[in-house]
């Protein structure tokens, strides 16, 4: 499979590449030159297994991979706690996609288990003989994810950094307390969007005026820009879609709503992909937070990031410039670049952006959207747990909320799955305020607070965190990191 940049017509490279790189060296995202045609492969998929369905979408996008079930064993066999990997539950009138299973209890384990996989095979197979030094712009969850995934992997090194404030106190001590030789989380001043074009610059910086002194790295992103990170996340798609025919909920060939909380963009975008590989979804329902750009656009047309940034209950979609869009954006206008790319540098230079008239009507047609503010995300927390006897983080209240509205908005009925992308555990605070009781100080002890609440059990991964030794305490301003990466990456120098 042949991947082009959103952002220029120039020529395409293979998946293995695509993954290694990460961000097109024109700036752009790579997307499937030609996007692949399988109408029938949900109907195969039904009744497969979480590394089947791996199995049959990974070989679809990623095919320059040799020996795909291997890849997928390695990235998912023992690391999730429970065998099924994303369950689906029933919940009231409506269905949720427990997606935060893996070893740092978010939904980002299920592409961050795959993507240092598929990366080590490439920097082994396509050997510039150079090693990778990973950076990543993270809005809490993402890091930790990334750093457990490439923790000590051979010739892979990784840099994380998130808005100094603007994780939850868990999230923190996940990240900075992270083992391994080869890798570190640093603090920047400012919010997440400030993080991530900074992170992007450098990636900019060193294409076009390379490493100022000899330098045996190469540099890499494991954001949800990477399409090792995107095709992961098609899998839970169908695999949810195969678990209501088994339950008995849908016929194959029965449409289906899935509501997703939603930030960068990258897991909605995935579920798109899987529409467009045929999965019967009649529509995506957009979920967000305080931080409402992504709904407004959906609602109309116009993209306008010139608005105040709020610290929410769900940090994890606290973003005002939403880089997966870019995709959505180059499949809705039909693979026009030249037209993402002035998009694209308008949202750089005034921070606004207007789509045609079609591909608004486009919108309409795949999407809905709204958003929650924090009121309105604990009160759903306690509801659904009043109601349900069934815990939700702040996220996935988000997408609850969202979809109560849609569902009594729209006049027919099909069954609607809830992303949840979070484990309660990860939010303590929030979600036992939520619940109506006073927070301990001490974010420890508001997860036994919880436990003893609700009778649920934190994850031991989160469990375990607070005896943990801190490792990374560095903050900087974003104008620093430029420098650091530099610095580390010449460390890293062998
Ligand atoms: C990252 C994240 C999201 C948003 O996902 P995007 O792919 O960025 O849209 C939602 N919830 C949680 C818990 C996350 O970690």
């Amino acid at each position: 499979m042949l991947y082009r940049s959103t952002r220029s017509d120039g020529k395409s490279v293979d998946s293995m590449k695509a993954v290694l790189e990460g961000l097109s060296p024109d700036g752009g995202l790579y997307m499937p030159a030609i996007f692949p045609e399988a109408p029938d492969l949900y109907r195969s998929l039904i009744g497969k297994t979480f590394a089947e369905t791996a199995e049959a979408v990974f070989s679809l996008f990623l095919n320059d991979f040799d020996d795909i079930p291997g890849i997928v064993k390695k990235a998912y066999s023992g690391k999730f706690d429970t065998p099924e990997i994303t369950p689906l539950k029933k919940v009231g009138d409506r269905f949720v996609l427990e997606l935060f299973h893996g070893p740092t209890s978010a939904f980002k384990d299920v592409a961050l288990s795959a993507l240092p996989v598929l990366m080590s095979e490439a920097v082994r197979k396509t050997g510039s003989g150079k090693d990778v030094l990973i950076l990543t712009a993270t809005s809490g969850d993402t890091g930790k994810a990334a750093m457990e995934g490439f923790k000590d992997v051979d010739r892979i090194r990784i840099l994380v950094f998130y808005p100094d404030g603007g994780v939850s106190p868990i999230q923190e001590k996940q990240m900075t307390s992270q083992e391994g030789q080869n890798l570190a989380a640093v603090a920047v001043r400012g919010n997440f969007d400030d993080a991530q074009t900074a992170v992007k610059s450098v990636f900019k910086r060193i294409a076009k005026e390379g490493w100022s002194g000899e330098c045996r790295t190469d540099l890499s992103s494991a954001n949800s820009i990477n399409v090792g990170r995107l095709v992961p996340q098609i899998v839970y798609y169908f695999k949810a879609y195969s678990d209501l025919v088994g339950m008995g909920e849908i016929t194959v060939g029965d449409e289906v709503d899935f509501t997703v909380p939603t930030g960068n963009f990258g897991d909605i975008l995935a579920g798109f992909f899987a529409k467009k590989l045929g999965l019967p979804v009649r529509k995506f329902i957009l979920a967000a937070n305080e931080n409402d750009v992504l709904s407004d656009f959906i609602e109309t047309g116009r993209y306008d990031k010139n608005r105040p940034f709020y610290r929410t209950s769900s940090p994890s979609m606290d973003i005002l410039v939403s880089s997966n869009l870019e995709r959505l954006l180059f499949l809705l206008s039909g693979g026009d670049a030249s037209y993402v790319k002035g998009l694209m540098e308008e949202l750089a230079e005034t921070g606004v952006y207007e789509v045609t008239d079609e591909i608004f009507r486009k919108l309409q047609e795949e999407f809905s959207a709204g958003s929650a503010d924090d009121v309105e995300t604990a009160e759903t927390i306690r509801e659904v747990y009043d109601r349900y006897g069934y815990l939700i983080d702040p996220h996935t209240a988000v997408a609850w909320f969202v979809s109560t509205v849609e569902m009594l908005r729209s006049e027919t009925k099909v069954p609607n799955v809830v992303l949840s992308t979070a484990s309660p555990y990860k939010f303590p605070k929030d979600v036992l305020n939520a619940l109506g009781e006073i927070a301990d100080p001490d974010p420890f002890a508001v997860m036994s607070q919880l436990e003893k609440k609700t009778g649920t059990k934190a994850p031991e991964n989160l469990r375990n965190l607070s005896g943990k030794p801190v490792r990374f305490r560095d903050v900087i301003d974003r104008e620093e990191i430029f420098d650091y990466v530099v610095k580390y990456a010449m460390e890293g120098r062998k």
